[in-house]
């Protein structure tokens, strides 16, 4: 599992300092993010169900007289796989979303982050503020799948 921080609310001081298509942005990424967080926390809870249920189907036919134990426990996780699977697909989905926002972002960075004519200094102040209170780092690629 990757370890995801926690965002916390963007304070006041914070949007006044940036472009507000900018801080708009940003707020979209920081709930896709937490979106993908939870996504993997239940993800990651589904695979536990999967592997007790998984052993619970393939032991319980070993006992004598369980026939119907057997069929349920094989049913039961096999309705857990399917779940699994579904949430799975969300996470996937959770991570491509913040992959594209991702790049729109950087993209931001790069071009049209501020008004100024000359060169200076906004966008590296936005990546290093970012990286300082989220620990998202805008430096380079998004973080990996995990
Ligand atoms: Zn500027």
């Amino acid at each position: 599992m990757l370890w995801l921080p926690l965002p916390n609310q963007i304070n006041e001081r914070w949007q006044q300092d940036f472009p507000p298509v900018i801080v708009r942005l940003f707020e979209e990424y920081l709930r896709r993010w937490e979106e993908l967080r939870r996504a993997r926390k239940r993800e990651a809870l589904w695979l536990i169900l999967l592997t007790l249920t998984g052993a619970l189907a393939l032991f319980v036919p070993w006992l004598p007289g369980h026939l119907w134990g057997s069929i349920g426990g094989f049913g039961l996780a096999l309705a857990v796989f399917y779940r699994y699977r579904r949430v799975s697909s969300q996470v996937y989905h959770s991570f491509v979303n913040l992959n594209v926002l991702h790049h729109h972002l950087l993209g931001k960075l790069e071009v049209g982050f501020c008004n100024h004519v000359g060169p200076c200094e906004c966008a590296d102040e936005f990546r290093h503020h970012v990286w300082r209170k989220y620990h998202i780092s805008l430096y380079g690629d998004p973080p990996g799948m995990g």
